[in-house]
């Protein structure tokens, strides 16, 4: 049993935690946080030992009748790999504990490409990542795009992308977040970061992105252009996508036209959260015109590196090859609607 710690127990390092204790090779180590919120309380309901990410912070745990199964050094120590899902930036000064433990670590896409050894997408580059000790899970867009381009790249060829993605403002919880009544080009300057974070993972692609923030916290949406470099119809395409075990190509009639019908869709179909965890991408939408492939995708952006980061850790630690761990995931998951 591969023994995983997580920490940082916010938006990501929640539902990896349980993602984790579902997989029937991997003991959830236990998780770290800085303070005593619902979160640590529900962690502890849930049976997860519960470690103090700040030493300092510790009697504010004991204040707020919280049980600590220790300090974050000790979960890092007990851990066979770390998955760290702290806020940007916090990862980068986290790498020095986790070197001092020989634990490798898997970071979040809110870091940079230069931090690790390797950016990581199940589908696309697993291998890559297989015994390095420091690796990114690309972000929630990113990983959004990757899975799109694999089977797009391999069966038709692609001269290039050209994808706008419309962002959500803010996660649901994140209430300092905006805009509030607003539609804000971000970055007003081409191109968005987005593209060049695709090229960590296929660093051969021709991709722009651009990108906007709006006041929604649902999803993201990609309207996404691909110069094809094969023929291909609006069929063929299609079929290539319902193949992907993490792509969902919601179908005509189903009556889903947006993020809230989606949304609702996965709480009905009794997702944790309502958790979106495969890319879902309209099948009407799907269009050809000459060489050109046109589609809109929404994004979960809370939930769609989860299955990633299982995957990551089995490529960390060596013990599965991308198709076995793909599928043992997705199977502990439920995944697929
Ligand atoms: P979050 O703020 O919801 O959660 C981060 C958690 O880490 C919080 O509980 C915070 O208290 C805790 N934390 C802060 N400092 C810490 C420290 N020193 N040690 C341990 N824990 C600490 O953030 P999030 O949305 O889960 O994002 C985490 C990472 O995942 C970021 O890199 C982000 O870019 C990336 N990411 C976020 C999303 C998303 O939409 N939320 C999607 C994909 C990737």
């Amino acid at each position: 049993m591969l023994q995983v710690g997580v920490n940082g127990y916010g938006t990501i390092g929640k539902r990896v935690a349980d993602a984790i204790t579902a997989q029937p090779d991997m003991e959830l180590a236990g998780v770290a946080k800085t303070r005593p919120n619902f979160e640590a309380e529900q962690a502890v309901k849930n049976g997860y030992p519960l470690f103090a990410a700040v030493p300092e912070r510790v009697p504010r745990f004991e204040e707020a009748g919280i049980d600590l199964a220790g300090e974050v050094e000790a979960l890092v120590d007990r851990s066979d790999v770390v998955v760290d899902a702290t806020p940007s930036g916090i990862g980068a000064e986290n790498k020095e504990l986790y070197d001092a433990h020989g634990t490798p670590a898997l970071y979040q896409g809110g870091e940079d490409a230069e931090l690790v050894d390797a950016s990581f997408n199940a589908r696309s580059n697993f291998s890559e990542a297989v015994g390095r000790d420091h690796v990114r899970v690309v972000s929630c867009n990113t990983t959004g795009l990757s899975r799109l381009v694999a089977p797009i790249e391999e069966t038709f060829g692609i001269e290039k992308v050209r994808a706008t993605l419309v962002r959500r403002g803010g996660d649901p919880s994140q209430s300092s977040r905006g805009p509030i009544n607003d539609v804000l080009p971000d970055p007003i300057s081409l191109p968005s970061h987005h593209g060049p974070d695709v090229k960590t993972i296929f660093p051969d692609l021709a991709i722009d992105t651009l990108g906007l923030k709006v006041p929604a916290t649902l999803t993201h949406t990609h309207s996404v252009n691909v110069s094809l470099a094969g023929e291909a119809s609006a069929a063929e395409v299609r079929e290539t996508l319902e193949d992907e075990s993490r792509l969902f190509v919601i179908s005509e009639g189903s009556g889903i036209e947006g993020s809230g019908a989606l949304k609702e869709f996965a709480l009905d179909a009794g997702r944790p959260r309502g958790d979106l965890w495969e890319n879902c991408i309209w099948g009407e939408s799907i269009a050809v015109a000459g060489s050109d492939l046109y589609l809109f995708q929404a994004i979960g952006q809370e939930s769609d590196v989860v299955p990633e980061n299982v995957d990551a850790v089995r490529a960390v630690a060596g013990t599965d090859d991308a198709e076995t761990s793909i599928e043992r995931t997705n199977d502990a998951l439920g995944m697929g609607f």
